[in-house]
């Protein structure tokens, strides 16, 4: 199997919406609170355990029959504009999280877009969209197609999983979001690479012919 490149991930989005659950649950194929029974002193006033610190992880996973190499950032989703700008020209590719039971934190998500897409110009950043905790359907306040018609104006994958039980929720769970989006970085940089190489044979054409016409002349 050919060694790749590595490949540099971030989780955004508004604190609480479950990122470091997803991380973890990618990581481990565990909940949290199986993970790392510690992270119950990170008690809220609301009596939920949150995890508000920015973490990195590496990570190696056979994707596709190729192993891919990763490093994951877990941000905060509590830092200033000029953090979110260092996090995302850092990364190759984001998944941005809003909570199902959260209308706010899914209003987050086209403002996150329009700084990613300052901070990338002209680039475009491979992503995924994924509405977390699609457990607590009594709860739902963004319907499934809100999630659908985002991710297609943003022309991004889509996902709806829950860190907290991963078999609900729609397209494979929590790890094939994190698969696609390695996959998507691969492909832009196959594309990038293709276009680097043809422009680089235009300049090799473009001076052959310079000196041709000097000889000619
Ligand atoms: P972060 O601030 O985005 O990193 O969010 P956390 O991962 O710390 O999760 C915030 C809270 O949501 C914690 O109480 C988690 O246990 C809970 N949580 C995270 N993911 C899920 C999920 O999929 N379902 C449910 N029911 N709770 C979740
Ligand atoms: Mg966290």
């Amino acid at each position: 199997m050919a060694k790749s490149p590595e490949v540099k991930l971030a989780v955004f989005g508004r604190a609480g919406v479950g990122k470091s659950a997803l991380v973890v649950r990618f990581l481990t194929k565990r909940f949290i609170w199986e993970y790392d029974p510690t992270l119950v002193m990170f008690i809220d006033p609301q009596n939920s355990v949150c995890v508000f610190t920015e973490s990195t992880y590496r990570h190696q996973a056979n994707i596709d029959d190729e192993m891919i190499s990763m490093e994951i950032l877990d941000t905060a989703g509590q830092e200033d504009v000029l953090q979110k700008e260092g996090h995302m020209r850092w990364a190759d590719g984001l998944i941005l999280v809003y909570d199902i039971t959260d209308r706010g934190s899914f209003e987050d998500v086209v403002p996150l877009k329009g700084l990613l897409d300052e901070v990338k110009k002209p680039k475009h950043v491979p992503l995924v969209l994924l509405g977390n905790k699609a457990d607590l359907e009594h709860a739902r306040q963004v319907s499934t197609e809100e999630g659908e018609r985002l991710a297609a104006d943003m022309a991004c994958a889509f996902y709806e999983c829950s860190a907290c039980v991963d078999q609900v929720g729609t397209g494979g769970g929590v790890a094939e979001a994190f698969h696609e989006l390695c996959r998507e970085v691969r492909r832009r940089r196959a594309v990038q690479g293709k276009t680097r190489r043809r422009s680089s044979t235009t300049h090799v054409k473009q001076a052959i012919n310079k000196m041709l016409t000097k000889i000619s002349s």
